[in-house]
């Protein structure tokens, strides 16, 4: 089993390793490692996790999906209540003109 004190820097074969990645589960020298929610993690995790991440979008990007999500949801909503609207309105024409009469 390795410890701390005996393991070296992955990247810095000359240093010694201070933190071990909860990720990568290699040894790194404090100069590699970044604190990240709470946990010390190497670079190329963080890097890995930071673009695995949701990008955070600018505002106006979010507001203009977020009305045109309102906008495609009230075009569906009036679309589905013309459609029943033709439909019942439909009903009783037939009802009445259910005999063809020509
Ligand atoms: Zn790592
Ligand atoms: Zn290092």
């Amino acid at each position: 089993m390795s410890s701390l004190s005996q393991s070296r820097c992955f990247q810095h074969v000359s240093r010694e390793a201070v933190a071990r990645c909860p990720d990568c589960e290699r040894f790194y020298c404090r100069e590699c490692v970044t604190e990240h929610d709470g946990r010390m993690i190497c670079r190329p995790c963080l890097d890995g996790i930071l673009e695995a991440a949701p990008k955070a979008q600018s505002g106006w990007v979010k507001a203009a999906r977020g009305w045109f999500m309102a906008g495609l949801g009230f075009f569906l909503a009036v679309y589905a209540f013309y459609l029943v609207g033709k439909i019942l309105l439909g009903i009783p024409s037939q009802f009445h003109n259910g005999v063809f009469l020509d």
